[in-house]
């Protein structure tokens, strides 16, 4: 089965290669663009939420210790506005004699003692320290005229005090709560309590937490890490520097800002810092990110700020954008596989349409092809049925035709039969006549001498009329036929005419049988040998030469004369029926036309050859009945 090649033609190389090339060349780089994009993507988005969940998160460990910070504090708020009512803090503020001082003395050690404050001591209005908890110590507050702090002075004005501070004796760092001592409505002294809040770092190093308390000014003054302490988490004033190193608040320590390497403001109270992993070395890779959370700390000016760590979560958002970047690559490669093979899959569809179609087509040309072959096989049954009828309608009319022929052969023998049958008639009236007069004379010898020529004149009137019969005799395509009997009888026939030409007649065929009815035959011969005496009817010297040879099973007999042979307009048409050159009634042009057509009848056939040397040939082919060769006659 062959397809239609064109079904498959390839597209033309230049537009078939082209998109594939761009492709090739694009979608590498395109991918892996899409990858570094969504890669940042996935980081970012992933940074953002996790950021968002962290101060959600921070935002509650905010409060837990912010409000730790707040209770730790406000723990010791009450306690100076306590010293109120201690009577013998009103006795030495009023009279500051020694046994009122160490009596307040004594009671401020005990109450310090039980509050687990640092230290609490009480100033006349002037900011002298009249008692104080620890009078015992060699660094003791007592006689220190602390009216340059600024708890005194706010205590002083009525106002509550408080301070964070590095103590101007010992330098040690403290949160100072102050509180105007009243009576009557007038201050009369300013009590101090001094609160160490240390423990809130140690608490915070403990729970692990980056935490810090900023005050009024933005100085740390807690830390979770020490070396947080004392920076400033805002820029200072010159101005502000200045009067906090005369206040002595901080002591003496250097206010150096806390300078992060980056700061990002991400909503109200929340930023994202970024410092130096480590403080002598600033570089970008060992920067550490937090995310400051801050929040103001109640009865205080202070805040409280808590910082988480953005590593963890930087990391995360690292594993997540490679994650994202990865799956993308994997969905890339899969999507590209799924379309190469969707494209394998389309081509082979495609090729097995083609195919279908194909065949398809060649099976409607096949039918096609095959209703045309009915088609064309019933034109020729048809045709065969036509030609079987004008076969059949053909031998009729060849039958017909030769009996036409034989009846206009009868017709021109009638004459020299007539001629023929006259002349013994006549003999025959002379011979009786003769006959009885000899008898009545008694001339019995010479009466029966002219009996037997009647007898012999009656025999060949016989003969003539019987081989008449026979040639006017209808034949069939079958038969036998004997050739020397055949040309004998034929040769008789045509006797008259033979006689009177002074032919010479050349003998050189076999004795064969012949498969052809024999008055067929001898019908043929008639119609050649009587052409040929009219051939020679102008030579002097006439003369038929009969030759025969078997060839192929076959034999042909030559019917050869040296008559006037065939022109060459008249060849053409010597087999036509009702051709004719004889002048007159003589020639019915039927002859050559019966004989050939009788001759094919049996499988043999008839032609004629115009030898070099003159006259005409005719060639008379028959099937041989025994192929085998015969003694010459
Ligand atoms: P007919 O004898 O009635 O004319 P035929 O068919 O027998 O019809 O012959 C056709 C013609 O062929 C003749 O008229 C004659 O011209 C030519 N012909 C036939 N035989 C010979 C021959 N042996 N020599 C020359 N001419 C011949």
């Amino acid at each position: 089965m062959k397809c239609d090649p064109t079904l498959y033609r390839a597209a033309p190389p230049s537009l078939a290669v082209k998109p594939r090339l761009i492709r090739h060349l694009f979608l590498p780089p395109l991918i892996i663009l899409l990858m570094l994009a969504l890669g940042l993507l996935g980081f970012w988005t992933s940074e953002h939420y996790g950021i968002r969940s962290l101060g959600e998160n921070g935002q509650r460990q905010l409060e837990l210790h912010a409000r730790a910070v707040e209770s730790e504090i406000s723990k010791y708020t009450y306690l100076p506005s306590l010293l109120e009512l201690e009577s013998s803090v009103s006795q030495l503020l009023a009279e500051p004699s020694p046994e009122h001082r160490q009596a307040v003395n004594n009671y401020l050690e005990g109450l310090n003692r039980r509050s687990r404050s640092r230290a609490i001591y009480v100033m006349d209005t002037t900011g002298r320290v009249l008692a104080t908890s620890n009078w015992r110590d060699v660094d003791s507050y007592l006689g220190e005229d602390l009216s340059f702090r600024a708890y005194f002075q706010n205590a002083v004005r009525g106002q509550p005090g408080r301070f964070y501070g590095i103590g101007s004796t010992n330098g040690e760092p403290g949160y100072y709560l102050a509180h105007g001592l009243e009576e009557q409505g007038k201050i009369i002294g300013v009590a101090v309590v001094k609160v160490r809040l240390e423990a809130l770092e140690e608490r915070w190093q403990r729970a692990r937490l980056e935490a810090f308390v900023s005050d009024e000014n933005g100085i740390i003054i807690l830390s979770s890490d020490p070396a947080r302490r004392l920076k400033a988490v805002r820029p200072l004033s010159d101005d502000t520097k200045e009067r906090l190193a005369r206040s002595l608040q901080y002591y003496w320590f250097p206010l150096n800002e806390l300078e992060p390497l980056a700061r990002e403001r991400l909503a109200e109270g929340v930023e994202k810092l970024t410092f130096p992993a480590n403080a002598e070395v600033v570089s970008d890779d060992e920067a550490i990110s937090y995310l400051s959370q801050t929040r103001p700390l109640s009865d205080t000016p202070w805040n409280f700020t808590l910082l988480t760590p953005l590593q963890d979560l930087r990391r995360e958002a690292i594993n997540q954008g490679i994650l994202v970047a990865v799956a993308f690559a994997l969905v890339a490669f899969l999507l590209i596989a799924w379309n190469e093979r969707r494209k394998v899959i389309a081509t082979r569809l495609a090729a097995r349409e083609a195919l279908q179609e194909a065949n398809n087509q060649l099976e409607r040309r096949i039918t096609e092809r095959t209703s045309d072959l009915r088609a064309s096989n019933e034109r020729l049954k048809s045709q065969i049925r036509e030609r079987r009828l004008a076969e059949g309608t053909l031998r009729r009319a060849q039958d017909e035709l030769v009996q036409a022929g034989k009846l206009a052969a009868i017709g021109q023998m009638s004459t020299s039969i007539a001629h023929e049958l006259n002349q013994p008639l006549a003999a025959l009236r002379t011979l009786s006549g003769n006959t009885v007069r000899f008898l009545e004379r008694g001339q019995l010898d010479t009466a029966s001498a002219n009996l037997k020529t009647i007898n012999e004149l009656i025999d060949r009137m016989g003969r003539i009329t019987a081989s008449l019969r026979s040639f006017a005799r209808r034949g069939d395509d079958k038969g036998q036929a004997s050739l020397g009997k055949a040309v004998d009888a034929a040769l008789q026939l045509l006797g008259a005419r033979l006689e009177n030409s002074g032919l010479q007649l050349h003998r050189a065929f076999t004795d064969e049988q012949v498969s052809i009815d024999q008055t067929r035959l001898e019908q043929i011969l008639v119609n050649l040998i009587g052409n040929a005496l009219d051939a020679m009817q102008a030579q002097a010297a006439p003369q038929l030469w009969l030759e025969g040879e078997a060839v192929d099973g076959k034999y042909r007999l030559h019917v050869r004369d040296n008559g006037h042979g065939i022109d060459a307009e008249a060849r053409k048409h010597l087999f036509e029926p009702f051709f004719t050159t004889k002048p007159g009634e003589q020639g019915l042009g039927l002859g050559l036309t019966l004989s050939a057509s009788l001759a094919a009848a049996t499988g043999g056939s008839l032609g004629v050859e115009h030898p070099a040397s003159g006259g005409t040939a005719f060639v008379l082919s028959l099937p041989l009945v025994s192929p085998l060769p015969v003694e010459p006659i």
